[in-house]
């Protein structure tokens, strides 16, 4: 009854499965709060740096716009440019190195005058500083941001777009965004022309806070999509530069481009990388502009957060799926023993409450346990008997050696079978076949006795009753004949056993003239006579005397521990008896003799006396003695 290899490995995997099934939803849920918590903290950095970013792009920029009030409304210049001295135009030349100097995201710092022609204009390229002599001054009256000057009216000032710096005609590279603020020169409301401050984005970029080194400084794009200025691509404003139109924001990161559109910030994976945005508007007199400022977060930022917390979960779930798959096993191992167990005690059930009675006792005869068809048939159940020796279900009807031989035969053979009878609970016997074996140990020691039988009560009454049937004899309810000769065998074997001590009687009794009651009365008539002798015989003899009808009308009686003077008062007085009873109209002759060691002697006897009776006129009493026939012999 073992379970196939393959069938338990299935069992085992579907234990485990399901086992399984709270611990996996556990750690997916652990998994993704984890995910989830690592995300909410990028993201709460990034956030945070792109505002800090934001605050230090808008304190440049009101410097800037601070600066360049300044140094438009400067009165030195205003002299200068009325006056045309130019002790002024240096004094304002060294103003304006000192500025770049110390603000270096000034890349040029020039003064227009209304033809477009340049009249002060200041270099400022890597810390290097220069006034541009005349002979370099150039004339801007053809380019774009020269009519836009013109277009401002008085008070106004205004930048003019983002674009790049070109020099003599041709874009510098590396590309370098460019950004002009105009404000116009109006002295007495005559317009002198323009003052211009040249901004380098890079210098603007490079000065924006970034809270440590491995903190990565936002990609600038503008509100079109294009580049401004950028940590991770060099193709900037593709707008203004044919070869980077591709270098768009909805091109590079398309997910974002959609979501920035709907939310002014967020966090989202794209492009297969994870970037935070925001969109920022920055309030600046001269630049007022959205712009979008895009944060890539390096992978190693999240796993950073998330890889200390996998590997405690890792150790975790190791630990929670060996204990899972321990107990699978246990589990398989207990199915598998209950079953076959369950299987057994089954087969042992189904024994157990078979048609026969079942008791089983321990190695020191105590019962341990019956089955229903025990309880059935004793009428004792397992309560009541568990825990005793089978001896109370004794009934007293077998001697000491019954058991001794029992027991003998027991513990050579370990069986024994035969027939015993005990007594019920309610004190009437049981008459059964029982058959024991032993179950022993491995060393040959009994363990335990199992008794099972069969109840044959019944058929041994009806045995009994036919037996005695055929013992008795109808017509009186007398022994009859074969019944007396059994009995007359035992009292002769008694005889021959004790010749001396012991004394027997047997008489034979018949009815006189009996033909001529028959014939007389009839049949029916002779019957009834029969029976009532029969009865008055029966009240007038002992208990232990034996009576039998031996033949038509003709009684033998038995009398133990009786010698032939009892026996003849006895007979007489039965004589007597069944006279007076019938009015002289019945009456019986009897013949006596002692029983000694031979049937036939003790009978022929008795039936030598009943002639003599008959013979010496019936209605009377003779015996012959044992002694007397052996002197006639
Ligand atoms: P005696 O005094 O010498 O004994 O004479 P008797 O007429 O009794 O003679 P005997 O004992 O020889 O006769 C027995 C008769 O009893 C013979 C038979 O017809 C009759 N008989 C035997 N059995 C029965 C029976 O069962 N019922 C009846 N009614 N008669 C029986
Ligand atoms: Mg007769
Ligand atoms: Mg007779």
């Amino acid at each position: 009854m073992t379970a196939k290899p393959s069938s338990l490995l299935l069992q085992f995997i579907l234990v485990f499965i399901i086992l399984s099934i709270v611990p996996t939803l556990f750690f997916s849920t652990e998994l993704k709060r984890i995910e989830e918590r690592a995300f909410s903290l990028v993201e709460q950095e990034t956030r945070s740096q792109l505002e800090l970013n934001q605050l230090s792009l808008q304190a440049i920029l009101l410097d800037i716009d601070a600066t360049v009030e300044i140094l438009s409304s400067n009165r030195l210049l205003h002299s200068a440019i009325s006056e045309k001295d130019s002790l002024d135009l240096e004094a304002v030349q060294d103003l304006w190195i000192l500025i770049s100097r110390s603000k270096k995201y000034f890349s040029h710092l020039r003064f227009i005058d209304t033809t477009g022609q340049e009249v002060i204009r200041i270099n400022s390229v890597d810390n290097f500083v220069e006034v541009v002599t005349d002979e370099y001054l150039q004339n801007k009256s053809h380019r774009d941001y020269f009519q836009y000057a013109q277009s401002l009216k008085q008070n106004e000032s205004g930048s003019f777009g983002i674009d790049v710096e070109y020099e003599h005609g041709k874009i510098l590279s590396p590309i370098t965004p460019a950004l002009r603020l105009i404000t116009p020169i109006d002295i007495n409301n005559k317009r002198h022309g323009y003052f211009i401050a040249n901004l380098n984005f890079d210098v603007i970029y490079g000065a924006l806070d970034n809270r440590s080194d491995d903190h990565p400084k936002p990609d600038i794009f503008k509100t079109n999509g294009f580049l401004l200025q950028s940590q991770t691509f060099s193709q900037l404003l593709g707008d203004i530069v044919p070869e980077n139109e591709t270098y768009n924001l909805s091109i590079l990161l398309p997910k974002l481009w959609e979501q920035a559109k709907i939310a002014p910030s967020g966090f989202i994976f794209d492009a297969e990388s994870w970037w935070s945005y925001s969109k920022v508007t920055l309030s600046s007199r001269l630049l007022g502009r959205d712009l979008i400022l895009v944060l890539n977060i390096p992978d190693q930022k999240i796993s950073q957060y998330v890889d200390h917390k996998y590997s405690d979960l890792l150790l975790l779930g190791t630990t929670v799926y060996i204990i899972t798959a321990l107990l699978s096993l246990i589990f398989c191992n207990w199915n598998r023993r209950h079953k076959k167990h369950s299987i057994e005690s089954q087969i042992a059930r189904i024994a157990m409450d078979g048609m026969s009675a079942v008791l089983i006792s321990d190695h020191n005869n105590r019962i341990v346990s019956v089955n229903k068809e025990f309880t059935r048939l004793s009428g004792y159940a397992l309560e009541e008997v568990k825990g005793k020796s089978p001896a109370i279900f004794s009934s007293g009807k077998h001697q000491q050696q019954f058991y001794i031989k029992m027991w003998r035969l027991l513990l050579e053979q370990g069986f024994w079978e035969g027939e015993v009878v005990n007594r019920r609970k309610d004190g009437s016997l049981l008459t059964e076949i029982l058959r024991i074996q032993t179950v022993t140990d491995h060393k040959g020691k009994v363990v335990y006795y199992v008794g099972s039988f069969v109840d044959i009560t019944q058929r041994k009454e009806l045995e009994n009753r036919l037996r005695v049937l055929s013992e008795k004899d109808a017509l009186s309810g007398l022994w009859n004949r074969r019944k007396f000769d059994k009995q007359m065998r035992r009292e002769t074997r008694r005889s021959r056993r004790y010749p001396t001590k012991y004394k027997s009687c047997l008489a034979i009794i018949d009815i006189d003239n009996f033909k001529r009651i028959n014939d007389q009365l009839g049949h029916d008539e002779g019957d009834r006579v029969i029976k009532s002798v029969s009865n008055i015989i029966l009240e007038q003899i002992r208990e232990t005397d034996f009576l039998a009808r031996i033949g038509g009308e003709e009684f033998g009686l038995i009398m133990p521990h009786t010698d032939l003077n009892e026996a003849e008062m006895v007979l007489n007085r039965l004589r007597i008896a069944i006279s007076l009873d019938h009015n002289n109209s019945v009456t019986v002759s009897g013949g006596i003799s002692d029983i000694d060691d031979s049937v036939q002697s003790s009978y022929k006897r008795s039936d030598l006396a009943l002639y003599e009776s008959k013979s010496s006129g019936k209605n009377c009493i003779s015996i012959v003695t044992s002694q007397e026939n052996e002197a006639i012999a």
